[in-house]
């Protein structure tokens, strides 16, 4: 994770980063071979959060880049990350971490003993104050056969969305795509262009979601949507169809749990998610609760009599993961610097259990999909910390352009650049601009607007009368009863 090599060097530490692969990237870089233990991706990949809500909070995405970026594009922007902050020598290539274990005086120095191999019994022992997790959690496919009868004398092809690639070997083939998270999504959209046909096995108004069989069975916010635009045109046109569960395989036939059946199905795809692993670390830290590991605001395991091991990045929400990861890494930095005190175990504990039971009730969460945070209370709550939420009255008044750009706007990770410890000059020129670098990869051909008619300028007037109206409202409103404001708006309270 190149961001926290970023947050160290910010707090005066020293970063040391061991990357397995021999290269940046993670799993944006992507490989024509999918490799065992890493997280792989498919070549039709793009992000499903704009660029400018997934960028760093101190280095925007370039103004020309598309504002949903293909992944060789993100792998590009971090790239451009690495090299402005100066990151490369901090990394050291293809050496795995296979055990971190804290040193017989850890209760007295925190320090952790750190065992990387480089090759097949090529070993080495390194000691550091403190410990940042950043391995990622798309490594290990799961792949639920047991739940699927038949599949052991099943004729065709089947593997899961980790091996996926491109369609290109599938062309006029009858392929069933099982799950219908944003892999399974794209990839029976990728496939239904030269297949005979696809089948998904189960977001936006503009459609009836009932009528596509898009429907899910939970509420908007419970679980990360499915983001695909392409898919609503795949199903009206015929391409794709929206089957219900899987009930068995037979032969080359696969049955459904309302009865029907598609018969020679040549392939069929699992997009049926990951498990969460870290082998490297110590069973004990390793503790769970609900479905998600016990860890302290997703970041701390709460027994360590020293707090010098974070976990960074193993979060989700509704929301892009880099800013998180980040405002974890800048947060967890504090806390190895006693910049920020822990509370005690007992509470933490009780914090996680009370979280646990939040998330359980707000969120559609499983195994699969163990953790879902609201975006926005949760970046707050971190920069408040840290002293980097941004005051909104206080910018009110200092720059009105910046404080409602800030106050109604979308919530860009450069808010928690303006001020506080790694304030960033550069933060409120990126904030005034920031509809500029969305607007412009729409540049390509510029169409003359007409003129508006006495008429239009009337209506706009109308219009813009009636916003105002509603923002006097909404700011009474807010004020007096939204504390915790809807997690994709960026309102605060005053
Ligand atoms: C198909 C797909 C689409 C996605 N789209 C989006 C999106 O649109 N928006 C979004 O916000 N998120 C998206 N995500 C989530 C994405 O995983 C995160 O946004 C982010 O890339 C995770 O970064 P990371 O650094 O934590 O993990 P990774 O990118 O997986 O990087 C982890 C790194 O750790 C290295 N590593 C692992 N274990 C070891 C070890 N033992 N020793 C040494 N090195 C090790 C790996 O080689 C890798 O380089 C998507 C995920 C998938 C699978």
């Amino acid at each position: 994770m190149e961001n926290t090599n970023t947050a160290c060097l910010d707090e005066g530490l020293d970063p040391t980063c061991f990357e397995s692969s021999n290269d940046i990237g993670g799993l944006w870089r992507f490989k024509e071979q999918p490799e065992p233990g890493r997280a792989n991706i498919y070549h039709s990949v793009v992000l499903n959060s704009s660029k400018e809500m997934m960028s760093f909070s101190d280095f925007p995405s370039p103004a020309d880049f598309p504002n949903n970026m293909h992944h060789s594009e993100v792998l590009l922007y971090l790239r451009l990350y690495t090299q402005a902050f100066k990151l490369l020598p901090h990394i050291h290539f293809q050496k795995t971490v296979v055990s971190v274990r804290q040193r017989p005086d850890f209760s007295v120095t925190g320090q952790w003993e750190i065992e990387t191999e480089e090759k097949p019994g090529q070993r080495e022992t390194h000691v550091f104050d403190a410990v940042i997790v950043g391995s990622g959690h798309f490594t290990k496919p799961h792949l639920p056969l047991h739940d699927f009868p038949g599949i052991e004398r099943f004729d065709g092809k089947y593997f899961h969305s980790w091996e996926y690639r491109n369609a290109d070997s599938l062309q006029g083939k009858r392929v069933v795509v099982i799950g219908i998270g944003n892999s399974g999504g794209d990839i029976a959209v990728d496939i239904s262009r030269v297949a005979e046909k696809a089948f998904e096995t189960k977001l936006n108004r503009t459609f009836n979601h009932s009528l596509y069989g898009l429907q899910p069975q939970h509420g908007f916010f419970a679980q990360i949507p499915l983001v695909n635009d392409e898919l609503p045109g795949r199903i009206i046109s015929g391409r794709v169809q929206m089957r219900p569960n899987v009930k068995e395989f037979c032969d080359s036939s696969v049955v459904f749990v309302d009865g029907s059946i598609i018969d020679k199905v040549d392939v069929v795809v699992f997009a049926t998610g990951y498990h969460y692993s870290f082998p490297f670390l110590p069973r004990d830290l390793q503790a769970k609760s609900g479905h998600r590991l016990r860890l302290y605001r997703h970041v701390f395991p709460p027994g360590m009599s020293r707090p010098t091991l974070a976990v960074v990045g193993f979060i989700h929400a509704l929301g892009a993961i880099n800013p998180l990861a980040e405002m974890q890494a800048r947060w967890a930095t504090c806390v190895f610097k006693d910049l920020i005190a822990l509370p005690t175990q007992d509470a933490m504990l009780q914090s996680i259990e009370k979280d646990t039971a939040t998330m359980h009730q707000s969120f559609a969460v499983s195994e699969r999909n163990p953790l879902q945070v609201a975006y926005l209370p949760y970046m707050d709550s971190l920069a408040e910390q840290i002293g980097v939420r941004p005051n909104i009255l206080w910018l009110l008044l200092k720059d009105v352009r910046l404080g409602l750009q800030v106050l109604l706007g979308p919530c860009t990770p450069y808010q928690f650049r303006l001020s506080g410890p790694g304030q960033w000059v550069g933060a409120c020129e990126t904030i005034l601009t920031q509809w500029e670098r969305v607007a412009q990869p729409f540049k390509t051909r510029v169409s003359p607007v007409p003129e508006p008619s006495p008429d239009h300028k009337m209506r706009l007037m109308m219009a813009l009368s009636g916003v105002a109206a509603l923002f006097c409202f909404c700011l009474h409103a807010k004020s007096s009863f939204c504390s915790v404001p809807p997690p994709l708006l960026t309102w605060r309270a005053l």
